[in-house]
């Protein structure tokens, strides 16, 4: 049972399908086989009951007829013989009484023979006993009957003698009666049964299936219900983590021990998750690396001419409302001849290692920009002139006292300015750039101020 819950849909569906039709099949049968035996059981109790009831009732008009022969017998006894011939009319009933019997014989001896459908064969076989020991009764009766008309008189006695027999076979009669009455009811209620049997059985079995259907198919629906809860449970967490623009996390379903519809879809969800999720990182590195080249030099890390623009634009505009900032522009003095001394990618190392160690020092607000060639800009947001210079010293220093492995010592010379008011990003830079021309006429490796 539990296997076949872990089956795929479809063969969930077919199983269920299968299930309903073989109970449907067992009706279809069942209701056959029943119908069948209990049109054969009509047909028998058709043919027991309704000439056995014929046999009962003529009988009972019989008994009626035969009491009013033995009285009639009475008076001829007593000398009344006029107009009364009770012999004939004795032997009359007698003859109609055995055709009645023979009958009722004959109908019991079929049913018990013919049919394959039996009920009650005691009964039957009890009746025929009974007809058996009323027909002996009745033939003696009759020998004293005639003994006692062959007399002529019979006394008071001999007559109760007779009396009691009639009595006793009345009896008898009204015993064998009485059986076939009670075979015609038990006939009926067979019949009865059977047919209360059949509705019964037919009943439950339709009930059995309806139950049954309906407890797998609610069965079903709530394992799907369930399932494809979680599924959409998995979609919306990742919808969310799109929207917000947070990792998406990898789904987790538990997992079947079965391979159905669902499960297939549940992979391929996660697959698609797990393939979007590697997308996406896919493009934010792409974004970040464009971001650099957008913003980077290539050759030292610095932020590049561009980059400057921007900044420098977005701190003139804080400046108009009333903010500070100072750059200095620097470069490296007599480069030249760093390249044409130690060559070219010595040079490079130069302008790495400057830009490296500079990034060291600087504050986290402050940035260093690469204007081109040996020459760079830093940014200093809300510092004065002053503290420029302080910051641009300290670093002239360092730079001239740096002593790397494989590198010749060089200097670097600043020009240093504050904004002011009314300053455009030309103006500041050209004031900077005057500054710097000083520090390089005057010496190089110094900080000049405009
Ligand atoms: P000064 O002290 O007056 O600044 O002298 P200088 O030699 O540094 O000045 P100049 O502007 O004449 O020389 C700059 C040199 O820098 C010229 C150029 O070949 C070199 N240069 C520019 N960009 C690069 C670069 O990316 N790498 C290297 N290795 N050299 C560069
Ligand atoms: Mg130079
Ligand atoms: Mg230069």
């Amino acid at each position: 049972m539990q296997l076949w819950f872990n089956t795929s849909l479809q063969r969930k569906i077919n199983g269920l399908l299968a299930v309903l039709l073989s109970f449907l099949f067992v009706v279809i049968i069942y209701s056959i086989y029943k119908l069948k035996l209990i049109d054969a059981e009509m047909h028998e109790v058709a043919e027991l009951d309704v000439p056995l009831t014929e046999v009962i009732s003529e009988l009972e008009m019989m008994q009626l007829k035969q009491h009013l022969l033995i009285e009639q017998f009475r008076l001829k006894n007593n000398k009344i013989k006029k107009n009364l011939e009770p012999e004939e009319a004795f032997a009359t009933q007698r003859e109609a009484l055995k055709y009645l019997l023979d009958r009722a014989v004959r109908v019991l001896n079929k049913s018990l023979q013919q049919h394959q459908v039996r009920f009650a064969p005691t009964e039957h076989q009890q009746i025929l006993t009974s007809i058996e020991q009323f027909h002996q009764q009745s033939d003696s009766f009759e020998k004293s009957l005639q003994l006692a008309l062959k007399a002529g008189s019979t006394t008071e006695q001999r007559w109760r003698q007779l009396e009691e027999q009639t009595a006793s076979l009345d009896q008898r009669i009204s015993a064998v009666l009485q059986h076939m009455d009670k075979l015609t009811l038990k006939a009926s209620r067979y019949t009865d049964k059977h047919e209360n049997e059949f509705m019964l059985v037919n009943t439950s079995l339709g009930f059995c299936a309806f139950v049954l259907g309906l407890y797998l198919t609610f069965y079903i629906m709530q394992i799907f219900r369930l399932r494809i809860g979680r599924i959409q449970a998995g979609i919306k967490n990742v919808h969310n983590a799109i929207e917000q623009g947070a990792p998406i996390e990898n789904l987790h379903f538990n997992r079947p021990n079965h391979q159905d519809e669902l499960s297939e879809l549940e992979n391929d969800l996660k697959m698609m998750v797990q393939r979007l999720s590697e997308e996406i990182t896919n493009r934010k590195e792409i974004e970040e690396q464009l971001l650099v080249l957008a913003t980077r030099d290539k050759l030292t890390g610095a932020f590049n001419r561009h980059k400057w623009d921007e900044q420098l634009r977005m701190e003139l505009s804080l400046a108009e409302r009333g903010g500070i900032f100072s750059i200095a522009l620097l470069d490296v003095d007599y480069f030249k001849k760093v390249n044409d001394q130690f060559g070219h990618h010595i040079g490079d190392k130069v302008l790495q290692v400057l830009t490296e160690r500079i990034n060291q020092r600087l504050r986290k607000t402050d940035r260093l920009f690469r204007m081109g060639g040996e020459e760079f800009v830093i940014l200093l947001p809300q510092q004065t002139a002053d503290a420029a210079c302080q910051m641009a010293e300290l670093l002239r220093e360092y730079i001239a006292t740096l002593n790397e492995p494989e590198l010749p010592t060089f200097t670097i010379s600043f020009g240093v300015t504050q904004y002011c008011a009314g300053d455009d990003d030309d103006s500041i830079l050209r004031r900077a750039d005057q500054a710097l021309y000083k520090a390089k006429n005057t010496g190089r490796n110094q900080v000049q101020v405009s």
